[in-house]
């Protein structure tokens, strides 16, 4: 019997782990497949205070807010995660830049800046910009440079798996969560492929799996967004920062020296294949905006599925069941607001003060 059980190892469950075990709670996480190879593997991994593609501002307000509460822990978790793994999981503060891609968007963006929605901030009119990043096409019409960066997700999955086995967390692997086990309304443990785990409380943190685990209530509205991407050896054109447009394509800069083109946003169910469309689309738009990519080799290709809730808001927090909680159901940004989520979902089940309000995540508004 374990104190607790979560159900899924991506960037959710291994710090909703590592935070518990700290507490001195014994843990056990159940991962179908390998920890970090869900969502988070298949992230960009752009960190941000404020919501500044059309996307990210999905979630309103109170993604604003997780986003900015984890904004300001990032830094010294990235140090503290170093320090327990071993590993530099790349967490570089490079600075993002909004393009415009026409007047009208400058002009946008430009108001939206002056009414401070994304804190301190500088505009680059086009001719500063070309300085700057002398590989972002001539035709842009400026862009606002607000503080971000990124971390590499394909380190940070098996740093935080490392530093949760070290701190003496289970972690089962191959091993699928069938269903939640409870009675008279409490929790008693999961069912799984092979065998019933014991315990009195369950974190329900599987990304798009949170959608379909029998006994859970209520049933995580989620859908999975799929998003392809590619990496190209871009070393050759120097780009320093995050480019972000207001309606995607993004550029992300690896400390490798790859450069990130992603990500398209469809609902298409969870076929794992690229499409024709979805390249062609990310390709020509990526070229739009920087047109040096054109002579780029292609290194990689991938897609992800972002879990999406039906109201762009995560479920954190209590469910129906005694001992059931959620933290899953980020969306298109669940690597950058990853901490604050987490302190919020362990505070409510250590019995805590709520570090931010919860009701907006209250998993049981789906009730
Ligand atoms: C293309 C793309 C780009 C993105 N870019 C960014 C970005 O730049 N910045 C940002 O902040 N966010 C970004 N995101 C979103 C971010 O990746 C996700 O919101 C976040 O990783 C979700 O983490 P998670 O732990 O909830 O889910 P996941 O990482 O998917 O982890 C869930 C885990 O649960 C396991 N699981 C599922 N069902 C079961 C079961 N029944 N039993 C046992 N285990 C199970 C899965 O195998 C998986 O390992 C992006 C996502 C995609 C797809």
């Amino acid at each position: 019997m374990r104190d607790v059980i979560i159900i899924g190892g991506g960037i959710m469950g291994l710090l909703t782990a590592r935070e518990l075990r700290k507490t001195g709670r014994s843990v056990t996480i159940i991962e179908k497949g390998r920890p970090g190879a869900g969502a988070t593997w298949a992230s960009a991994g752009i960190i941000s205070a404020h919501g500044t593609s059309g996307s990210a501002d999905i979630a309103g307000p109170p993604g604003l807010k997780l986003r900015t509460a984890s904004y300001e822990e990032w830094p010294l978790l990235a140090e503290i995660i170093a320090e327990e793994s071993g590993t530099d999981i790349e967490y570089r503060l490079t600075g993002v830049l909004l393009i415009a891609l026409d007047e009208a968007e400058a002009q946008s963006i430009q108001e939206k800046a002056r009414a401070r929605e994304w804190g301190e901030a500088e505009w680059m009119p086009p001719g500063v910009l070309r300085g700057e990043e002398p590989c972002l096409s001539d035709e842009l019409a400026g862009a606002l440079l607000v503080t971000g960066g990124n971390l590499e997700v394909r380190k940070l999955g098996p740093a935080l798996e490392l530093a949760c086995r070290r701190a003496g967390v289970e972690i089962i692997t191959g091993c699928a969560a069938e269903e939640i086990l409870s009675e008279g309304g409490k929790v008693t443990g999961v069912r799984t492929d092979a065998g019933v785990h014991e315990a009195p409380a369950v974190f329900i943190c599987a990304g798009i799996g949170s959608r379909s685990v029998p006994g859970a209530v209520p049933r995580a509205p989620i859908t999975p967004q799929r998003g392809q991407m590619l990496a190209m050896d871009a070393r050759a054109l120097g780009l320093k920062r995050v480019v972000l447009t207001v309606n995607d394509p993004y550029l992300v800069p690896r400390a490798d020296g790859r450069v990130l083109l992603g990500a398209t946003r469809e609902f298409a169910g969870e076929d794992p294949r690229l499409t024709v469309g979805g390249m062609a689309w990310l390709l020509s738009e990526g070229i739009r905006v920087a047109p040096g990519i054109a002579t780029c080799a292609i290194e990689e290709t991938w897609c992800g599925f972002r879990p999406t809730s039906s109201d762009y808001l995560p479920l954190i927090g209590r469910g129906a069941l005694e001992g059931l909680y959620f933290c899953t159901g980020h969306g298109p940004s669940g690597v950058g607001p990853a901490p604050a989520s987490v302190r919020l979902a362990t505070a409510l089940y250590l019995g805590d003060a709520p570090p931010i309000d919860p009701a907006p995540y209250d998993p049981m508004r789906f009730a």
